[in-house]
């Protein structure tokens, strides 16, 4: 059922509660964000995009919602996530921002390991890997149907889908090598111990650390996993440091196997910028293929 951003203020915060300050925020790539103060005295944090893109917002409150009942790791509290006449909205907790340290880089490495060791089972139905529903990495739909097997899942609804989006990019021979690499990636690919929750977008943007040090997960592609798939995009564009990894593997151990495996992940994300923003990632695309196939 849909709530208006009024409809929204008055269930969390009683009738008479009114915002009484708006300061946009920047750093997202895709949404307008604000930092919303309440005649209350309450600080929210709101994105903001057109009417037609609600389905996005749904998506991201069920996947912070998913994270958050893992219990591992600190996710924003959604409030609401509706539409009125101004377009739709995500209404959430606000994060004070603080300073990156080791220590919180420690804490990431150790939450998000949990995070990966909590069981999955009310995440996905009718199949090991997948989620409740389809979703969003970026702009890009991403699919959720459920598969039995990492192979599977991973080479059917993450790489088969993109590489057909990008269809207009590869002439004959190379339409024969993703077949290949298609057809061999169980060749590639390992099944995990245990399936995981996935954060699905882990780039250094999608976690902040707030004024005590606390590290929390924002802005997900939720879904169930390869614990590796998340490690490995930290890895694609930076911004996670030695003690991240350290903690990280303390906790939960990194395989031996993974690094011969990393790209091969990431080729979904690369396959996914590709498409939503064009060619500058086609040699990355095609190097990691040629090096897999
Ligand atoms: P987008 O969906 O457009 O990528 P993000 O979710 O990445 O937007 O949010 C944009 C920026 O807003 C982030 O880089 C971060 O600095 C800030 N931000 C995100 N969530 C919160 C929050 N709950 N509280 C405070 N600031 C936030």
């Amino acid at each position: 059922m849909n709530i208006s951003f009024p409809e929204a203020l008055e269930k969390c915060f009683g009738a008479g509660v009114s915002v009484s300050e708006r300061r946009p925020v920047s750093g997202g790539d895709i949404n307008r964000a604000y930092a919303l103060t309440l005649s209350n005295g309450m600080r929210l944090f709101m994105k903001a995009n057109r009417k037609e893109n609600r389905d996005f917002f749904r998506a991201e409150a069920e996947g912070l919602e998913a994270m958050r009942r893992t219990g591992t790791i600190c996710v924003p509290e959604v409030l609401a996530a509706g539409w009125d006449a101004d377009g739709s909205f995500l209404l959430m907790g606000f994060i004070e921002e603080g300073r990156r340290s080791k220590a919180s880089s420690e804490e990431l490495g150790r939450r998000l390991a949990a995070m990966h060791k909590a069981d999955t089972s009310g995440f996905v139905k009718g199949g090991k890997f997948g989620f409740l529903r389809d979703n969003y990495i970026g702009a890009g739909v991403q699919i959720n149907t459920p598969a039995e097997t990492w192979a599977e899942f991973f080479t059917q609804k993450r790489l088969v889908p993109q590489f057909e989006r990008a269809a207009g990019y590869w002439d004959k021979a190379f339409r024969k090598k993703i077949e290949a690499l298609v057809a061999g990636a169980d060749r590639i690919l390992t099944e995990p111990e245990h399936p995981s929750l996935l954060h699905g977008d882990l780039w250094a943007g999608n976690y902040m650390i707030d004024r005590s040090g606390t590290p929390w997960l924002i802005d997900p592609a939720a879904y169930v996993g390869h614990a590796e798939a998340d490690l490995a995009m930290t890895e694609l564009f930076g911004g996670f440091d030695r003690a991240f990894y350290d903690a990280y593997k303390e906790a939960a151990g990194i395989d031996a196997g993974y690094r011969g495996r990393r790209d091969f992940y990431n080729l979904y994300h690369l396959l996914n910028h590709l498409n939503l923003f064009g060619g500058s990632y086609l040699y990355a695309v095609k190097e990691i293929v040629d090096r897999y196939v």
